[in-house]
């Protein structure tokens, strides 16, 4: 990327009728002070209050500048970007969250760094004005996240991140419809920097994030990022029927020491059996749970790979009939 890269902002919006005027004018003077062509895209999600007028009205004033799009309902944060995605045309996408949490003007800052030519630009909320347990539980997410991808990043959940438009198209691309922006960024990804950016408490409106919505983010990124858990009900399970199989090993030889009176009669052995059993079904479970994982990650149909950028040129000319032999 060299110059100017186009810029294309994306809004979620749910309920925010409150911010909604301060957000677009301070997002606007930020954007108009680049000095590069740009869209905001605002995607109303289901608001069911006076949001979607409002964007309507924002359009009008702003024709070329600001660009609406209305779902029919509420389908979360997550998908409502995704509705931006698909028609942001700009080289760099920026994304926000609506209700100024995330100062408009930060955008000049991750603009700036994404175009020295990286793929993803992730804001790090310093300090973070949230509630603690808010924070506590998002330290949690943030490590076992970065244990698991292998991508140290330090705030997942700051929604104030710039991609480039080779990442939002990669992004495009997969099927599944529980996504976790951030971890799914970050896949196809070559180089990913931080920047620290500034976060404000929530002046006006409820935030939108009960607990079940909370837990239900959790599951999403988790399943989204690995389907370990299930193979961990094999593991278990193997590790249940060794321990009954050694238990049932040692009581039979208690017995031929002791006698029969050994081991309260018996009682003990059902235990060994019993124990090779459960674990045995666990096994099974585990293993119904890697058929499962499996069929999860072909529903999604995630694409492959990414070809990240092609060097050279080959001498040799592609073939009409070559060309479209292999899809
Ligand atoms: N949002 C949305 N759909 C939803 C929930 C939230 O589009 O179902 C938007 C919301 O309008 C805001 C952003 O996502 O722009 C973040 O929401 P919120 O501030 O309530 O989350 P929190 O800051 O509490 O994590
Ligand atoms: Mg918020």
């Amino acid at each position: 990327m060299s110059g100017h890269p186009t810029l294309s902002v994306v809004i979620p919006v749910y309920n925010e009728e409150a911010n909604l005027e301060e957000l677009l004018k301070r997002t606007l003077d930020t954007c108009r002070s680049l000095g590069a062509v740009f869209e905001i895209i605002l995607v109303d999600d289901g608001s069911r209050d006076r949001s979607a007028e409002m964007i309507d009205a924002a359009v009008k004033a702003n024709p070329g500048e600001i660009i609406g799009i209305l779902l029919n309902r509420n389908y979360g944060q997550h998908s409502a970007i995704f509705a931006g995605f698909g028609r942001a045309i700009g080289e760099v996408v920026v994304t926000l969250d609506a209700d100024l949490q995330n100062p408009p003007e930060e955008i000049a800052k991750l603009y700036r760094k994404i175009s020295e030519g990286l793929d993803v630009v992730a804001g790090v909320r310093v300090p973070r004005c949230d509630t603690s347990f808010r924070k506590v539980s998002s330290y949690i997410v943030n490590r076992i996240t970065a244990k698991v991808t292998g991508v140290t990043m330090h705030d997942y959940g700051c929604m104030l991140r710039a991609y480039s438009h080779r990442v939002v198209h990669a992004m495009l691309q997969c099927n599944e419809r529980s996504t976790f922006i951030p971890v799914l960024a970050n896949t196809f990804a070559r180089h990913t920097a931080e920047v620290e950016v500034s976060h404000a408490a929530r002046t006006r409106g409820d935030s939108k994030y009960g607990l079940w919505k909370l837990i239900n983010l959790q599951f999403d990124l988790l399943t989204g990022m690995t389907t370990f858990p299930l193979r961990l009900l094999t593991m278990i399970g193997l590790l249940i029927s060794v321990f009954g199989g050694a238990l049932g090993l040692f009581l039979l030889s208690m017995r031929l020491i002791h006698g029969p009176a050994w081991a309260a009669e018996g009682v003990f052995t059902l235990f060994a059996i019993l124990f090779i059993f459960v674990g045995a079904q666990f096994i099974g479970m585990g293993l119904m749970g890697e058929y499962i994982g499996r069929i999860y990650k072909d529903v999604r149909a995630r694409p492959r790979y990414l070809v990240y950028e092609v060097k050279g040129e080959s001498r040799l000319k592609r073939h009409e009939s070559h060309s479209s032999s292999l899809s």
